[in-house]
């Protein structure tokens, strides 16, 4: 492909929204989300850790050869999901490594690729009933919903099964939105267009109760969450039962740790310690606000903030699925050989089904 100054130009436009996405925190959270360009054989995604919010500060993007890539998937082969193999060297001056999710982008035939942690999408996606609730929303758009997959290979390999019918829309069971489009103007109109269908007006709750909040954790390593707004998973009764049930996605898992610990009444930070016998990232305390422990990343305080968010487009009552503990432990205590060998199973006994 000609190194012709048009596609830079697009890069550096898909840098700007990639910008925009990265400092929506509706849209993204921390590290969450990641954006792509495909320039002939070339994909250009963000790098593994990187925030999308820095992309005009900050070189994100890392060049992959696509080629090898999707012939790993289609291979089941673990190396799929070390896609820093295929990087191109020669056109990679951060050295970062790319996102682990790459093969998403590299499978998706349009140019443009837009992959976020959009909340009213995460509280359409982690309901059984996602397929009715979301059907009608997405009326007209060629969509597809992608059954819940670890990220990685086996996410890869459930949208590969969508190949064929050339989604410009994913939703991705209890994870997110993927859009994708020929320029990058058209695909941020895409992804406007559909975080607008999916919208929905979330609850109102009390603000947190900062003295009893600060008594609670003085001494104890524990400290106030950075966005305000994190509070609302423990100031709104119906989002803390919700929270009760488990985790919903997989990105609270990796940050925030399994479910959500709730405080039982009149306990303080170390009481709760003491009680699990571990420091859980983040403890609700219902009807006060959460606390934080002293040393969580701000990754880890936007993805509280990320639960909030979720929990209050959901009614307690929805039919919520949360992750199973296979699905955890898929996320946190994850061996590639395990995986590639239990894949190779799966896709065995689907041959001779
Ligand atoms: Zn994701």
């Amino acid at each position: 492909m000609p190194e012709s100054a048009g596609w830079q130009a697009e890069l550096e436009e898909l840098k700007a929204v990639s910008a925009r996405i990265g400092s929506d925190p509706l849209l993204t959270q921390g590290a969450g989300g990641n954006t792509s360009l495909k320039v002939g054989g070339t994909l250009w995604i963000k790098a593994s850790g990187t925030w999308l919010a820095h992309a005009l500060e900050r070189d994100i993007m890392v060049p992959v050869e696509m080629a090898p890539l999707i012939a790993a998937v289609e291979a089941i082969d673990p190396a799929a999901e070390q896609a820093h193999q295929f990087t191109i060297a020669a056109l990679n001056s951060s050295g970062l490594r790319p996102s682990i999710e790459t093969t998403v982008h590299a499978l998706m035939p349009q140019r443009v690729v837009l992959h976020v942690h959009c909340v009213d999408t995460i509280a359409h996606a982690v309901r059984s009933d996602c397929i009715e609730q979301v059907g009608p929303r997405l009326a007209g758009l060629n969509w597809a919903y992608v059954p819940y997959a670890r990220p990685g290979l086996p996410l890869a390999l459930a949208i590969a099964e969508h190949r064929a019918q050339r989604p410009d829309v994913l939703i991705l069971a209890n994870h997110g939105l993927v859009v994708a489009a020929e320029t990058v103007a058209k695909a941020e109109a895409l992804l406007d267009d559909v975080k607008a269908r999916l919208r929905i007006v979330p609850r109102a709750a009390s603000g947190p109760r900062l003295d009893q909040l600060v008594q609670r954790a003085a001494g104890t390593g524990y400290r106030l969450p950075q966005p305000e707004a994190a509070h609302a998973a423990a100031t709104d009764p119906q989002s803390t039962g919700l929270a009760a049930k488990g985790s919903l996605y997989p990105d609270h898992v990796i940050f925030l740790g399994t479910g959500s610990v709730i405080a039982k009444d009149g306990e303080d930070a170390s009481a709760v310690v003491a009680r699990l016998g571990t420091s859980p990232v983040s403890i609700l305390f219902p009807g006060e606000g959460i606390l934080m422990r002293d040393d969580a990343t701000p990754g880890a305080d936007a993805m509280a903030r990320c639960l909030a968010d979720v929990l209050a487009r959901l009614q307690e009552a929805a039919p919520v699925r949360v992750l199973t503990l296979e699905e955890h432990l898929q996320l946190t205590d994850w061996d590639a050989e395990k995986y590639r060998q239990d894949l190779a199973r799966r896709a065995a006994a689907k041959k001779t089904a």
